[in-house]
C-alpha cells in the first residue's frame, strides 16, 4: 500500500498517462509503464497494472481530487478536504 506521498507520485504519472496523446502504435502497457514502473521503485512489487494500482487505492480512499489531486478521504466524500473542490460527478452512479 501507498502512503500519500508515494500515491500522489503514482497517480500524477497515471493522470499524465492518461491525459496524454497516444502515439499510434504504443500499447497502453508502454503508455502506462512509468506508472508501474514507479509503483515497483516504491513498493517493490513488479507487473502490477495501473489500473489495478489507482482502483486499489481509491477503493479505500476515494479518487483523487479534481482540482489538487490528494485523495479524497471516502470514496464517498462529496468534497475535497484538502482544497474544498466539489466532487466532479462522472454521470450515472454504480448504485
Ligand atoms: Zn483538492
Amino acid at each position: 500500500m501507498l502512503d500519500e506521498t508515494e500515491f500522489a507520485e503514482v497517480s500524477s504519472l497515471y493522470r499524465a498517462a492518461f491525459r496524454s496523446e497516444k502515439p499510434k502504435g504504443l500499447s497502453l502497457e508502454a503508455l502506462f509503464a512509468p506508472v508501474s514502473q514507479a509503483y515497483e521503485r516504491l513498493t517493490g512489487y513488479a507487473g502490477r497494472q495501473p489500473n489495478a494500482v489507482i482502483h486499489h487505492r481509491i477503493a479505500q480512499y476515494g479518487p483523487p481530487s479534481t482540482a489538487c489531486g490528494n485523495p479524497l478521504r471516502t470514496p464517498e466524500a462529496r468534497y475535497c478536504a484538502a482544497c474544498g473542490k466539489v466532487r466532479h460527478e462522472q454521470g450515472d452512479s454504480s448504485r
